[in-house]
């Protein structure tokens, strides 16, 4: 969105100091509107890119920066979503500015969207939290709905820019808690020295609310949490 040349951008919600969405503390920025769909989100409300509030990216950053002190050398803003590429423009200003102010930016992403917005975008970003959902098509088309090919093809994009890369992926039971998986993950991520993390993280239910709040089903909503254990095993299958 512009208005007299201002990029303007869709919030969902702001979280000051977020420990969890990249490395050190965070001042994490939910951005409003995703272009995908999947059966696992925590966030539907997101998704419609005509909720949320209008900031302007100077807005954005001053609140970011009324909690610079904490940051640290590891910490720095991070935006989430939603999808964050789907406002690429804004997105590239709030990480310009920052940059500016020597704070570090982290993008949290699906990878599925590819455009010269997005080419830009990733000229400011420091490093990225790449969701690799799933390893195969299926999953990606029946449970996402976008292919897997994209997400490999932003990933590469990411290795040739040398942009340190955090792989995540939500561990759900029936669905990829299997050790074919892990291994088939390890097999796709194994050439991109862009990667230094990997991340599985437990599938979680604390959105039922958030659905029943929008009166939605929500897909995997019958679907149990895993098992500390099962998370542990196929992290040491992951690292093995
Ligand atoms: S990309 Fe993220 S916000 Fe969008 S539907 Fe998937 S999990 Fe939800």
């Amino acid at each position: 969105m512009t208005v007299c040349n201002e990029v303007l951008g869709k919030i969902n919600s702001f979280q000051s100091l977020g420990t969890v969405d990249g490395p050190g503390v965070r001042y994490v920025v939910f951005m409003q509107g995703c272009n995908l769909r999947c059966a696992c989100c925590h966030n539907p409300d997101t998704w419609a890119i005509n909720g949320g509030n209008t900031y302007t990216a100077e807005q954005v950053v001053e609140k970011a920066c009324r909690y610079k002190e904490y940051f640290g050398k590891a910490g720095g803003i991070t935006l989430s979503g939603g999808e964050p590429l789907v406002q690429a423009p804004f997105v590239k200003k709030v990480f310009s500015l920052c940059k500016e102010r020597g704070i570090n930016t982290c993008l949290d992403t699906s990878g599925s969207i590819i455009n010269d917005n997005v080419l830009e975008l990733l000229e400011v970003t420091d490093r990225v939290l790449l969701d690799i959902k799933y390893t195969n098509d299926k999953d990606y088309i029946n449970h996402v709905g976008c292919e897997l090919s994209i997400v490999l093809k932003f990933l590469r994009l990411l290795n040739d820019r040398k942009i340190p890369t955090t792989i995540r992926q939500v561990i759900i039971p029936t669905i990829n808690d299997d050790k074919v998986n892990i291994l088939r993950l390890k097999e796709i991520i194994k050439d991109y020295a862009c990667i230094d993390k990997v991340e599985l993280l437990p599938f979680k239910k604390l959105c039922q609310a958030k659905y029943d709040n929008l009166g939605m089903p929500f897909p995997f909503g019958k679907l149990p949490t895993p098992t500390k254990e099962v998370i542990t095993e196929l992290t040491s299958i992951l690292n093995g």
